[in-house]
């Protein structure tokens, strides 16, 4: 069971263009943060963030507003609760049946310093897969390596062995495995996933779960087109 704190408002709340990430994560970094994530959600077990059973972390605030995407209430930059990253990483030691955690969101990369921390706080204790859903492209990550927060950004980028990158793109949702729409590429940053690579991103296939989160039914997984409409329809908040 994880515990969140008391909620600290961030400096702002805003729709930033793409060049402002090295800002906006200076900006996290000097916020109360410190030792903590804002996390909008996570699940114990899922089977439909990647291969095997993973751990699934949704992160709080993004700087896009991608039409129709899945987790609205994920893009405020003050919302969520500020979980400690020592009892996230225990949480997710706790599950023994994972084989790693995906981490989505709201935006991953906002929050890299402390997402780093709890990544090197579980693999000092175990061998897990990363895989990791970003608006941000590859391209525009890597060219921030000289910047100051780029330094972040880069030992992030170390630890992912799967980055799923781009915004979704509604009109492109053309239901292809675990990713949103056909802009977004699937990056093997490393080898670990090879073997079963294909198997898990080449099918014209999605999968989705219903988990019940404090009361409230979650979708987990990346859904269809209908299926996003119809629930979202159903279960979206007035
Ligand atoms: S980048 Fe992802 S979380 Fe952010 S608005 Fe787009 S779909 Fe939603």
């Amino acid at each position: 069971m994880l515990h969140p704190k008391a909620s600290v408002i961030l400096p702002y709340e805003s729709v930033v263009p793409l060049e402002k990430i090295g800002e906006l994560i200076l900006r996290y970094r000097e916020s109360s943060l410190a030792n903590k994530l804002r996390i909008y959600m996570t699940i114990p077990v899922t089977h439909t963030l990647g291969p095997y059973a993973r751990f699934a972390i949704w992160v709080q605030g993004c700087p896009f507003r991608c039409p129709g995407c899945m987790t609205p209430d994920s893009l405020p930059m003050t919302g969520g609760e500020e979980i400690d990253i020592e009892v996230l990483a225990k949480a997710i030691l706790n599950e023994s049946k994972i084989e790693g955690i995906t981490i989505s969101g709201g935006e991953p990369f906002l929050q890299t310093p402390g997402l780093v921390q709890l990544i090197d706080l579980i693999k000092a204790n175990r061998d897990i897969g990363v895989i990791v859903y970003s608006g941000y492209q590859l391209k525009k990550l890597r060219s921030m390596a000289t910047e100051e927060a780029g330094e972040s950004i880069k030992k992030f980028l170390k630890r992912i062995d799967i980055l799923i990158d781009g915004l979704y793109i509604k009109s492109l949702n053309d239901g292809l495995s675990l990713r949103g729409s056909s802009n977004q590429k699937v990056h093997r940053l490393t080898n670990r996933y090879s073997e079963i690579f294909e198997y898990y991103y080449g099918r014209m296939e999605r999968q989705v779960e219903i988990h019940i989160h404090r009361d409230e039914m979650k979708i987990v997984g990346i859904p269809g087109q209908e299926m996003l409409q119809q629930w979202q329809s159903k279960f979206s908040k007035p």
